[in-house]
């Protein structure tokens, strides 16, 4: 893989964003990668998933943004999957009104990573579903986005709105972002409706939807009551085994493919 800061988003709630970053981090950390996961929700559910305590944390990714915490210092582990988090609870809730008071209010956590990028092979960014300036730092610091998709039926709703969000993005502060991927998450094959979506989600994005689906599997949903990614609660599962696949699979790429003409004029 190329592109070693991956965001994941979609301005819709609910549709797997924190369970792809979690996961995936869990899966990179499995092939011996060094992973910092980032999460910019201030539902803190990426946080509690990887194992730490949203509510005992002194340090996470709010003091990090408004310049109150050096990096390092508010760094966690996660015993559970074996990476860094950078943790955030309610408290994050609000802090675009204190962004609004820096020069570059967009571009905090970008600047953040930075001192800490060289340590990592992966870091993942677990975004919220809204639009804010909170979303915009996860955009601007990324190289790539990863977008988690269910194929139903108000799927292509949200994308126009995510993929002219990207366009901005790149016009202004974040140039070289690229789109990673499509993940169909939640995915259900026998289901006709699913397949439907899907194909017509493979015809806009092209080669840019990943081969590797994650199926709607209940151990992924049980996995962060026990504080822990997938892999630790059940190696064998299903949805643990997707998201080793999905990973691999974004190890493999040298070279993002092609981008369908759709995305094309969508995002330039
Ligand atoms: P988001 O971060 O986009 O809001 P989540 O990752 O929190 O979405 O997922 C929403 C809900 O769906 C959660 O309860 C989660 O456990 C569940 N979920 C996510 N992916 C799957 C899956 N592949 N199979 C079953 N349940 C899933
Ligand atoms: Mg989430």
């Amino acid at each position: 893989m190329t592109q070693k800061i991956l965001t994941v988003c979609n301005q819709k709630g609910g549709v797997g964003k924190t369970t792809t970053a979690v996961n995936l981090a869990a899966s990179f950390a499995h092939r011996g990668k060094r992973v910092l996961l980032i999460d910019l929700d201030p539902q803190g559910n990426a946080t509690m998933g990887s194992g730490v305590d949203k509510n005992t944390f002194t340090a996470g990714t709010r003091h990090v943004l408004l310049g109150e915490t050096d990096i390092r210092s508010a760094m966690l582990r996660s015993e559970t999957g074996h990476y860094d988090v950078l943790a955030s609870n309610r408290d994050l809730t609000g802090i675009d009104v204190r962004l609004m008071d820096f020069p570059a209010g967009e571009l905090c956590l970008k600047n953040a990573i930075a001192a800490v990028a060289a340590d990592y092979d992966h870091i993942l960014i677990d975004c919220p579903p809204t639009l804010s300036l909170l979303m915009l730092n996860g955009l601007a610091a990324a190289d790539s986005v990863l977008i988690p998709m269910v194929c139903e039926y108000y799927a292509l709703e949200g994308i126009s709105d995510l993929l002219s969000t990207i366009r901005r993005i790149r016009q202004t502060i974040n140039p070289k972002l690229d789109i990673a991927g499509v993940v169909f998450v939640m995915f259900t094959s026998q289901n006709r409706l699913s397949l439907e979506v899907s194909s017509q989600l493979r015809h806009y994005f092209g080669q840019r939807v990943l081969e590797t689906t994650i199926p709607r599997n209940v151990r992924l949903a049980e996995a962060p009551s026990h504080g822990m990614p997938a892999l630790a609660y059940d190696e064998k599962a299903k949805g643990t085994q997707a998201y080793l696949a999905l990973a691999d699979e974004l190890l493999a790429i040298k070279e993002p493919p092609a981008m369908p003409g759709y995305l094309k004029r969508m995002m330039v």
